[in-house]
């Protein structure tokens, strides 16, 4: 029997119904300050349509398109900023940056309580000590993606394929907090089916077209795609698709999938964000 499609873009849809809901009768609305560096233009259509969900939300937006010649210095100054000012509860820095700034440094200063996007190694780390303060978004986009299927994670055997910050590693440690058996594969991983074969529950988040195929799949896995590959103007994940849903019990698509989850669960982080100045 094919897989079942996980609708990512039904699911997502409905959560940020429910926060609008939620934010319509809220006095003090959720702020989100989206800074964009330089013109790379698949970070500038991610940083609209984080500006397009925020604003349908019903959320505060600031937006801050800067130079490709922003300094590091002056990036930092602006993130002091942001820090301070209290109608900014989530600050999001869209990578990469232009590559005379270090990442690491600029995503360091973002206050943990305002680090929506969950990248800062203090809220990796809470990741690990299952003290979660906000988590990255895709990796919560999976496990939500997972959960909707309603095939329990715990005891399962889960193979995670991309060993990131931003997406495997935080990923991995939210199957193991559930309980799952975790592997996780990487660009060094010798003979990838012995492992992919034998996972009930299988991410996949390389990006590379067509890493897997069918024969490396288990029969009745839960099959999610998080690699967003552009094939002739056409974006596919690192799953074949087609052939893996013959073998795959339930299965995201790209697109359709992880990507508008990742966008609805940054939106969810904001909300929390929220939550979290009210503790400090
Ligand atoms: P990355 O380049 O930082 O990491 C890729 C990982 O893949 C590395 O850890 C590497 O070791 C591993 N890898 C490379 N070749 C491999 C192989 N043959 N077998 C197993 N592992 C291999 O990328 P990232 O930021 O983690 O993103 C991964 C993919 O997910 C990209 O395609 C990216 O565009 C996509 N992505 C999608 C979303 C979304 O919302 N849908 C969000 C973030 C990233």
């Amino acid at each position: 029997m094919p897989a079942k499609i996980i609708d990512g873009n039904k699911i997502a849809k409905s959560i940020l119904e429910n926060i609008k809901n939620k934010v319509k009768n809220m006095k003090e609305k959720p702020g989100l300050a989206l800074v964009l560096v330089g013109n790379n233009p698949a970070s500038e259509v991610y940083v609209n349509f984080k500006e397009k969900d925020s604003k349908e939300a019903g959320f505060y937006c600031e937006r801050y398109n800067l130079s490709e010649e922003t300094s590091e210095i002056d990036l930092l100054k602006l993130i002091g900023d942001l820090n301070q000012k209290e109608s900014l509860h989530g600050i999001l820095v869209q990578l990469p940056l232009p590559s005379h700034i270090d990442e690491k440094l600029i995503i360091n200063s973002i206050l943990p309580h305002k680090d929506v996007d969950g990248f800062t190694p203090l809220s990796l780390g809470n990741l690990i000590c299952e003290n979660m303060i906000l988590a990255p978004a895709t990796a919560r986009a999976v496990i939500y993606l997972v959960e909707s299927t309603g095939v329990r994670i715990e005891g399962k055997n889960a193979v995670v394929l991309g060993r990131s910050n931003i997406v495997g590693k935080p990923t991995a440690m939210m199957l193991l907090e559930r309980n799952a058996t975790v592997t996780i594969c990487h660009s060094k991983t010798k003979y990838l089916a012995g492992y992919t074969k034998k996972a009930d529950i299988l991410v996949v988040a390389v990006g590379k077209q067509n890493l897997i195929r069918k024969d490396m799949v288990k029969e009745g896995a839960v099959v999610i795609d998080v690699g967003i590959n552009r094939v002739n103007g056409k974006l596919v994940g690192d799953v074949d698709f087609e052939n893996v849903k013959e073998v795959a019990g339930y299965i995201t698509p790209v697109p359709g999938g992880v990507g508008p989850m990742t966008r609805a669960m940054l939106m969810d982080n904001t909300l929390k964000a929220m939550g979290l100045s009210k503790k400090i």
